[in-house]
């Protein structure tokens, strides 16, 4: 199975909690920055996007 890293944001894909690290699978027409976590409540990122990347970019330094 090819790893093929794309930017494409298309299909499939995850949210993420910035909070607790939940991991929900994306749901179709509905952005993960408005879907709420299921376990704290928080807005949740899509992995991969550009809120997602400059959230890690935060949380490293
Ligand atoms: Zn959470």
């Amino acid at each position: 199975m090819a790893h093929k890293r794309t930017h494409e944001m298309g299909r499939g894909g995850v949210c993420t909690c910035p909070k607790c690290e939940t991991k929900i699978p994306h749901k179709r027409g509905v952005p993960c920055i408005k879907t709420i976590c299921p376990e704290c409540g928080a807005k949740m990122l899509r992995v991969d996007s550009e809120h997602h990347k400059s959230f890690l970019n935060k949380k490293k330094k």
